[in-house]
């Protein structure tokens, strides 16, 4: 294990889980803040292994791997949910200090458990049930109309482990595709399909001492279940109900002991008599691709916040820089070269933001993303998806 190397001056070092985009786009502000990211990566071709200087090579379900790594940070935070419990709570009951703690990580893996928390804290959430059986997913489709949503409680991301049924026969079919074949009666999440008018995502920050932080609510513009644009903040959303959602983020953070950014993906609909209204989707307990427009469009970015909340600093101003921002996602096309095309589109754009990861481009894999700050929203979103779709190689001028 290449381990960190203490900085002087009294910084600390805080150990990221996992080597993903999450990890590397830590680096930047804990480079510019002095303090020392170590990463427990995947393999030495990680995303954040390719940037940060100490990225020991090690399996996130092997519990002497982390007590090892561990050892050489004063604080450990994630860059993904996959961390099984037993080994979180071994670590805890070795003193390991975790952000967030295991407790509240439990609701981020498992959306049958998210589902009943947020439920018990009159969070609006879709109709939902744990389906066991047959019958229970044919009296549960009846009961609130199909189609439904089925969802495997863990493991799911990118709209894997989520599957619109028609029928109680296929979910059967369904969970034999998703590689989780058995019986039913192991419990799946089958949630009404919500006739949603848009799709909001609220991020906030919570430190351990309670203080926390809103960004503004954005839009999250999704296609086959990943999202490809975010805009922030999300337009023409009525301010009360953007209250409203970011009240509940705030509490859901502060219910369930949130530490770092939690996101909380949410439904727009319209209720009964035409308000507007939300359904809480899923959360995530990490920076997430919905405040990646913060890197640049906020005065404090997801994740310098992040650093900041873990090591309960005095959190940073999430508020805005300018009246809109559009953040793009490159998603991977056939074109594996993304260098090539930073002479066209710096050229095209200098005031586009571009990030990449490092990562080997596959078709659909999130490679990168650009950012762009504007007062028009529309001119934001047109040079935004512009440089993106150029770097994946879809358009060629
Ligand atoms: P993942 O954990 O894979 O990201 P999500 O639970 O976020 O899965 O679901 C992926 C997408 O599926 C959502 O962004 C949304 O578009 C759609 N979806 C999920 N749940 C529902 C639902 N109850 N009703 C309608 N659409 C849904």
């Amino acid at each position: 294990m290449s381990h960190p190397k203490r900085p002087p001056g009294g910084f600390p070092v805080v150990g990221v889980v996992g080597g993903g985009q999450l990890a590397r786009m830590m680096h930047g502000p804990a480079v510019e803040l002095g303090i020392q990211l170590s990463v427990l990566a995947e393999d030495e071709l990680a995303a954040a292994a390719l940037a940060v200087p100490s990225a020991p090579v090690g399996d996130h379900r092997d519990v002497d791997a982390l007590r090892e790594f561990a050892r050489h940070c004063d604080v450990v935070t994630f860059d993904h949910e996959h961390v099984p419990q037993s080994v979180l709570e071994t670590l805890e009951d070795e003193g390991v200090v975790l952000h967030p703690p295991r407790a509240a990580l439990r609701f981020a893996q498992d959306k049958l458990a998210m589902r009943q928390r947020l439920t018990e804290l009159g969070i609006a959430c879709p109709r939902w049930v744990r389906a066991g059986s047959a019958a229970e997913v044919s009296a549960f489709g009846d009961a609130v109309g199909w189609p439904v949503v089925a969802k495997t409680p863990r493991g799911g991301y990118d709209g894997k482990g989520v599957a619109v049924i028609r029928s109680a026969e296929d979910v059967a079919d369904w969970l034999d595709r998703v590689g989780q074949p058995g019986p039913v009666a192991d419990g799946i999440l089958l949630e009404e399909k919500v006739d949603f008018v848009r799709e909001l995502a609220v991020l906030v920050a919570r430190s351990p001492s309670g203080q926390a932080a809103a960004w503004p609510v954005v839009e999250t513009v999704q296609a086959d279940g990943i999202c490809t644009d975010v805009l922030a903040p999300a337009p023409d959303l009525d301010p009360e109900l953007a209250a409203i959602v970011t009240e509940a983020a705030l509490r859901i953070a502060g219910e369930l002991g949130v530490t770092g950014v939690l996101a909380v993906e949410t439904f727009e609909v319209r209720d009964e008599d035409g308000r507007a209204a939300y359904r809480v989707n899923e959360l995530a307990m990490r920076p997430h691709n919905s405040g990646h427009w913060s890197m640049d469009g906020a005065v404090t970015g997801q994740f310098e916040q992040h650093l900041r909340a873990v090591l309960d600093l005095p959190l940073g101003e999430p508020t805005a820089r300018a009246p809109w921002t559009v953040m793009a996602n490159v998603l991977g096309g056939d074109y594996e070269q993304l260098y090539p095309a930073y002479r066209h589109i710096m050229a095209r754009d200098p005031g586009a933001k571009v990030h990449v990861y490092g990562k080997q481009v596959r078709p659909g894999r999130k490679v990168g993303h650009v950012n762009v700050s504007a007062d028009d929203l529309d001119a934001a979103r047109a040079r935004a998806r512009h440089a993106a779709d150029y770097l994946r190689g879809v358009v060629t001028e």
